[in-house]
């Protein structure tokens, strides 16, 4: 009997990793790239619904702890209000916490993250080469940004996002989903705009060439109808 023991515990410390493996294997992780108003939170509500995977925005998950007071909102505050990049470890532990809620066992849509080359290797690291994400890059023109962001009206009480030309609340001022308070982001103010634009293209965009090299990229217009563009999404994604 001891013998038995013996030779199951000798077999599961040698297999054990690749059974675990082969089950994470499972998980559908999928990394949505672009500027800042390419849409990727837009599409990532209705992707993820599709999909019956948690949307996960880095952004959204700091607005939140700054409209909740804690001390993780406060210390990235500042950063974001100026258009800058919260410091990585902040992100990093936030976003790990929220890795390890059940919901996102089977899977994730990950909406901001990574943003920097460092960030990148980082969640490498995390994935330990068990999944293989789903890297898209939503194209959109500066222009382009330029005008979504300048409209977006978003809700100071739940987060969601309307758009004064795309899709403007029914009452002026009034989020639909929830009657809260409709305000303008204080990093959607145009001089923040152009700082998170600079901050893009130096720090998030050599993510394009990264996980180009990986050969895990695709890339989508973000600039054609919203069914089109959901459309092209979907076949890279099911
Ligand atoms: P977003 O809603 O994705 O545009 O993010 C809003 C702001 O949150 C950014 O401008 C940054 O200040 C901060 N932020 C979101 N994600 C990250 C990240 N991965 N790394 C650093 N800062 C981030």
């Amino acid at each position: 009997m001891c013998y038995f023991y013996a030779i199951l515990a000798l077999f599961l410390t040698m297999f054990g990793g690749s059974l675990m493996a082969h089950t994470e294997t499972e998980q559908k992780v999928v990394i949505l790239l672009g500027p800042p108003g390419s849409g990727k939170g837009t599409q990532a509500v209705r992707l993820t619904e599709d999909l019956g995977i948690p949307h996960i925005s880095t952004g959204d998950l700091f607005r939140d702890n700054i409209r909740r007071g804690t001390e993780l909102g406060m210390r990235a505050k500042g950063y974001i209000d100026a258009g800058k990049l919260g410091p990585d470890e902040l992100v990093t532990d936030m976003l790990f916490d929220r890795l390890a809620q059940p919901d996102a066992a089977k899977g994730y849509l990950l909406d901001g993250y990574p943003r920097t080359l460092s960030q990148a290797e980082t969640f490498d690291k995390y994935l330990n080469d068990l999944v293989k994400p789903i890297v898209i890059n939503l194209k959109v023109s500066d222009e382009e940004v330029i005008k979504r962001i300048g409209g977006r009206l978003t809700c100071s009480k739940c987060g969601h996002v309307h758009n004064r030309h795309f899709s403007p609340p029914q009452a002026q001022g009034i989020c639909d989903r929830c009657g809260g308070e409709l305000i303008q982001r204080p990093d959607d103010k145009a001089e923040v705009v152009q700082e998170r634009l600079k901050v893009y293209y130096e720090q998030t965009a050599p993510l394009i060439d990264y996980y180009s090299k990986k050969g895990v990229l695709h890339h989508v217009n973000g600039e054609g109808s919203q069914e089109e563009i959901l459309s092209n999404l979907r076949s890279l994604t099911k």
